[in-house]
C-alpha cells in the first residue's frame, strides 16, 4: 500500500495560483527538483522546485531560514549547484525537505504569501529561467525493461526467436555515456557512422539514415551502495531518489552494423535528453501499484532467483507519450502529433529489480547515477516507444498533418516526450516535456 502523507492530500492548493490549474503538471502535490539560474544572469546555479508556471529558489528559503526541520546537512545539500549531494541524503532528508516546502507554498501558509520582498527573491517565473541539468552524472546505464519491446525488436532480427533465454532471469543492459546526456530543449545533430546494407560488400561512413528516439523512464541513484556491497531488494526505494523522462536517441543503421557482439556503442552515445526536473519517490507514492507485468507462475514467467524476488509494489502507473513535429508543421503552426500513448506499468521488470541486479556483482552505484528503463512499449501498436517498432522498420510510415510521412526522424524534427499520472483520488503530477530538434549532420 501506498505511503501517503499530508502533502500529497488532493485538496492542497498553493497561494501559486497557476499551481492549481487542473492540467499542470507541477501542483504543490508534486514538488519536482532542477537546477536553474535566472536567464541572462550571470548568478550561480541553483536548486529549484516547480510550481504551477513559477520556481522556487530553494537556497535562497535556506538561506532566509524558512526551510523548518531540516538537518543543516541537508541546508548545505540544498545549496549546492547539482542535486547529487541531496540524494546521497536519502529518503528521510528528501521527505522533511518536502513537507517543509509543501508547507511554505501551501494557500494558507502567510510566510510568503503575504511578503512581497521575500516572494520576489523567491519565486521566479519559469519564462525567466534556464533550467541545466540537475545531477552531475557519473554513470548511466541503460536497460531492456518492456518484453513487449524486447518482443518486438527480436522478432524483427530473429523470427523464430524474439525472446533470448535469458530475458525472463534478468535484467538485460548495457553501461551507456554519461558525458553526452543533455536537458531538454538541446538540438541533436544527426551522427555520422558507418553503416553496412546486406547486399553490400563494405560498409560507408556518413550521416545516419535512420535516426530513432526511444521513450524511456530514468532514475536517479540516491545514496548508492560501496565496491563490493550489494543492495537487497527491500533496500532499494531508500537508494532511488526520483525519476525523470529519458530520450534515448538511436541510430538503427549504426547500431545493426556494429551492436555484435558487444553491444551499442556509436549508435546510442552521441545524445541522450532528460527531462529537467526530477519527480522523487515520495511524490510518485500515491501511483505505486503493484509489478503486474510479471508475475510468477502466470504467463510462463519462470521462478525468480531469490536476491530479484519483490519486497513490494514497484510497479509506477506513468502514462507516457511521444508527439512529433516537422519543421513544416511548426511553420504552419499545426499542433505536434500524437505517435504513441502507454504505460510504465507495462514493464517487465520494476526500477527496484534494475537497481538491485546492478548491485548484484558489487558494482557501486554512487549518488547521481542514472538508470534508464529501456523503451516503454506496450502490447498495442499505438504504444510502441520508438519508431523502430511503430513503424515496423519504416514498413508502415506515418502520416504527418503536413502531408509528408515518416518511416524514421528527419532534419528539423522535433521530438517531444511527456509523463504524468493521474488516478481518482489523487492529484494529477506531471514530468513535463522531454524535446529535442534533429539538426542536420555537420
Ligand atoms: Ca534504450
Amino acid at each position: 500500500m501506498p505511503n501517503l502523507d499530508q502533502t500529497h492530500d488532493r485538496s492542497l492548493r498553493s497561494w501559486i495560483e497557476s499551481a492549481n490549474e487542473p492540467d499542470c503538471d507541477f501542483p504543490i502535490q508534486n514538488l519536482p527538483l532542477g537546477v536553474f539560474r535566472r536567464r541572462g544572469s550571470s548568478d550561480p546555479p541553483g536548486i529549484g522546485v516547480a510550481i504551477g508556471q513559477s520556481i522556487f529558489d530553494v537556497p535562497g528559503a535556506v538561506q532566509a531560514n524558512l526551510l523548518a526541520g531540516i538537518s543543516p546537512e541537508t541546508a548545505c545539500a540544498l545549496c549546492a549547484p547539482s542535486l547529487n549531494q541531496f540524494m546521497s541524503q536519502g529518503r528521510e532528508s528528501c521527505s522533511t525537505a518536502r513537507q517543509s516546502i509543501s508547507h511554505l507554498l501551501q494557500a494558507d501558509t502567510p510566510t510568503l504569501r503575504d511578503n512581497a520582498e521575500l516572494r520576489e527573491r523567491m519565486v521566479v517565473s519559469r519564462a525567466d529561467a534556464e533550467l541545466l541539468i540537475p545531477v552531475q552524472i557519473g554513470d548511466y546505464t541503460d536497460f531492456y525493461a518492456s518484453i513487449h519491446h524486447a518482443r518486438n525488436i527480436g522478432s524483427m532480427f530473429r523470427p523464430d526467436n524474439p525472446l533470448l533465454p535469458n530475458y525472463k532471469h534478468l535484467p538485460v543492459g548495457y553501461h551507456g555515456r554519461a558525458s553526452s546526456i543533455v536537458i531538454s530543449g538541446t538540438a541533436i545533430r544527426r551522427p555520422y557512422g558507418q553503416a553496412k546494407a546486406d547486399d553490400a560488400q563494405l560498409p560507408t561512413f556518413g550521416p545516419s539514415k535512420l535516426l530513432d528516439y526511444e521513450l524511456e523512464m530514468g532514475f536517479f541513484v540516491g545514496p548508492g551502495n560501496g565496491l563490493g556491497h550489494r543492495i537487497a531488494m527491500r533496500e532499494a526505494p531508500e537508494h532511488i531518489f526520483g525519476m525523470v523522462i529519458v530520450n534515448d536517441w538511436s541510430a538503427r543503421d549504426i547500431q545493426k552494423w556494429e551492436y555484435q557482439p558487444l553491444g551499442p556503442f556509436n549508435a546510442k552515445n552521441f545524445a541522450t535528453t532528460i527531462s529537467p526536473w526530477v519527480v522523487t519517490l515520495d511524490a510518485l507514492e500515491p501511483y505505486r501499484v503493484a509489478d503486474a507485468a510479471r508475475g510468477e507462475g502466470s504467463g510462463g514467467d519462470p521462478p525468480l532467483r531469490e536476491y530479484l524476488k519483490p519486497t513490494d509494489d514497484m510497479g509506477y502507473d506513468i502514462t507516457v507519450e511521444v508527439y512529433l513535429t516537422s519543421q513544416l508543421m511548426r511553420d504552419r503552426e499545426l499542433e505536434p502529433m500524437l505517435i504513441s500513448r502507454g504505460n510504465f506499468t507495462e514493464m517487465y521488470w520494476t526500477i527496484a529489480q534494475l537497481l538491485v541486479h546492478h548491485t548484484a556483482s558489487g558494482c557501486n552505484l554512487r549518488p547521481g547515477d542514472l538508470l534508464a528503463s529501456g523503451t516503454v512499449s506496450g502490447r498495442t501498436e499505438d504504444s510502441r516507444g520508438c519508431l523502430m517498432e511503430r513503424t515496423w522498420r519504416g514498413q508502415n510510415p506515418i502520416q504527418l498533418p503536413d502531408g509528408s510521412n515518416r518511416k524514421f526522424l528527419q532534419d528539423g524534427d522535433e521530438v517531444i516526450i511527456r509523463a504524468y499520472c493521474h488516478k481518482d483520488g489523487a492529484a494529477r503530477i506531471g514530468f513535463g516535456d522531454c524535446r529535442g530538434v534533429i539538426l542536420p549532420a555537420g
